[in-house]
């Protein structure tokens, strides 16, 4: 059997070998989100997840604190740093993730279901379909369609989480879904796009009047994006383009006719950043030798490094958990969670 990693390598080795200086554009002096060039940088920080080469900065606006990638990527280096993060090689990792995530999903449901019972729903950034395949146990009658940029999507349509499977960009779809749903769904999806406010003018679109869209994303305002620092996984470099602090998002809502009806900030928080940031620091210590953007081959030793390291982490890993657990009680009931929500109802 060919080794997947080995499969890999020569693509990722060709394309280092080509420099990835091309992989950023040229840094920008204003902000995307409301065109002042008051600027700070805010974090500057690796690839500390896959560990694929390249360096990033977040900076921060002045004047409405909108926090952003600056250099941003260009479409050759998202294509790149995507590359085996959700599908291929980290496929398995992924999955992982999304399906420990299911006290979020019955959050989402909860918010939903004091306002509306949906008919029809649009999950955009529906992955392999984990939080649809839950909400469909909630409403067994309703139809839920995903969409995605990964082939991901279209494996949710196979296993039935979903009912159809859109694959490609929001904004290029959009005309092909105008007001046909009544339920719209961004699940930390509009951190990840290069212009949001197109995305939002989308959602605003394929809403029928009365509809409601949810949007959940990291909150860039949390205490613990100071505390963490650059180990702090919300930052997710170099994927999140743009961090997007609450009330930005809401008026750039109202700015569509979107009213908000509902935001959650403590409850929304997911326990995980003592636990990630243990993970993403042995992960820099001993990282994964067989990985086939890492310069140099496995070797006996980088492999033995690898299994003493994350063994001796293991036990380690358990208390971060457990500590993550006590400080989500805590924090639930704080503003200052790492995730917040919000649900919006488009007016007449
Ligand atoms: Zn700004």
């Amino acid at each position: 059997m060919t080794d997947p990693y080995e499969a890999c390598r020569l693509y990722y080795q060709t394309e280092l070998a080509s420099g990835i200086e091309r992989f950023l554009e040229p840094r920008r002096d204003t902000c995307p989100w409301c065109g002042s060039a008051s600027l700070s940088i805010r974090l500057r920080t690796t690839d500390l997840i896959q560990r694929k080469p390249g360096r990033f900065t977040l900076e921060q606006c002045g004047a409405c604190r909108h926090i952003f990638q600056n250099p941003r990527l260009t479409p050759a280096g998202l294509d790149f740093y995507y590359r085996d993060f959700y599908d291929g090689l980290g496929q398995e990792q992924a999955e992982k993730a999304f399906a420990a995530t299911g006290r979020s999903y019955r959050g989402r449901v909860d918010m939903i279901k004091r306002f509306t019972t949906p008919r029809v729903w649009l999950d955009v950034g529906a992955g392999y379909g984990h939080f649809c395949r839950l909400a469909r146990e909630v409403w067994p009658g309703a139809r839920f369609d995903g969409l995605d940029l990964s082939v991901s999507v279209e494996e949710a349509q196979r296993r039935g989480w979903i009912d159809r499977s859109y694959l490609g960009e929001f904004v290029t779809l959009v005309d092909k879904l105008a007001g046909r749903y009544d339920v719209v769904s961004m699940h930390h999806y509009l951190e990840h796009t290069r212009e949001p406010f197109d995305e939002l003018d989308a959602a605003a679109k394929i809403l029928s009047t009365g509809g409601y869209l949810l949007i959940e994303l990291p909150d860039p305002e949390s205490l613990l994006g100071h505390l963490f620092g650059r180990w702090w996984l919300p930052w997710f470099q170099p994927q999140h383009q743009h961090m997007i602090p609450v009330r930005n998002l809401i008026q750039a809502l109202a700015d569509r006719g979107l009213s908000t009806v509902a935001v959650e900030r403590g409850e929304a928080h997911q326990s995980v950043d003592l636990f990630v940031s243990l993970v993403l620091a042995l992960t820099a210590i001993a990282p994964d030798p067989q990985l086939p953007w890492l310069p140099t081959r496995a070797t006996r030793v980088s492999q033995i490094r690898h299994t003493v390291v994350w063994a001796a982490g293991r036990p380690l890993l358990v208390i971060a958990y457990l500590l993550d657990n006590l400080l989500g009680h805590i924090v639930r009931r704080t503003r200052g969670g790492n995730t917040y929500r919000v649900l919006a109802r488009k007016d007449g």
